[in-house]
């Protein structure tokens, strides 16, 4: 299972609101920890499908060890999420975090991923990604989870459609079921919020 924050009503935020020149000018900062070369790749380019102005990268040496739960042996995403916001260098970058270790929040036994659309800040825990498929799936896997997070942080909530990226994920197989692409419904409101997001993400079905 896993814990969205974002199932509230899509806030006002410079994705929004403001003149259109604002629109597109998206910057990443983007946080690692435990990835390969080729996993930070895969990260990256998955960022292009938002059309971003930059993207910036940067490696975590460590996580802080109080966010480590000694007796679930997880660590606490939302905690995790709340301080890689706080390591933005950029008022209205969008953070993301991709981190290879298994992250709660309560009450569920272990997330994906968690968005915090209020902080315009997103983090992706990829280790149980690794499960079960060659490292080709795994990336696979791992575009899908970004592009699902992101999506929350400019506001798109769950979706119906097993086949859309917006689609709430229980389980791996419910991962590898969905698409890194969503439905049109989903592209649609994306692309009102981002204009020039790529229509590489819409799925034509
Ligand atoms: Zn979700
Ligand atoms: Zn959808």
């Amino acid at each position: 299972m896993r814990y969205q924050s974002s199932e509230r009503e899509p806030r006002n935020n410079q994705f929004t609101e403001g003149n259109s020149s604002n629109y597109c000018n998206t910057i990443f900062e983007v946080f690692t920890h435990g990835l390969g070369p080729e996993e930070t790749d895969e990260v990256v380019s998955t960022l292009r499908f938002f059309s971003p102005k930059k993207v910036e990268v940067k490696t975590l040496e460590e996580i802080p060890q109080s966010f480590f739960n000694l007796i679930r042996h997880q660590y606490d995403g939302l905690s995790i999420t709340k301080w890689v916001n706080s390591l933005r260098t950029m008022r209205d970058s969008v953070v993301l975090g991709v981190m290879n270790v298994d992250a709660y929040v309560e009450p569920l036994n272990f997330i994906f991923g968690i968005a915090l659309p209020e902080l315009n800040t997103a983090t992706v825990y990829v280790i149980r990604l690794r499960i079960g498929v060659p490292k080709k799936e795994f990336l696979v896997r791992v575009r899908k989870e970004v592009v699902h997070e992101l999506g929350h942080v400019f506001g798109l909530r769950h979706c119906r459609s097993k086949f859309c990226v917006m689609c709430f994920s229980n389980s791996l197989a419910d991962v590898d079921k969905k698409d890194f692409r969503m439905c049109n419904t989903h592209y649609t409101e994306l692309r009102n919020r981002l204009p020039c997001v790529s229509e590489e993400l819409l799925l034509r079905t």
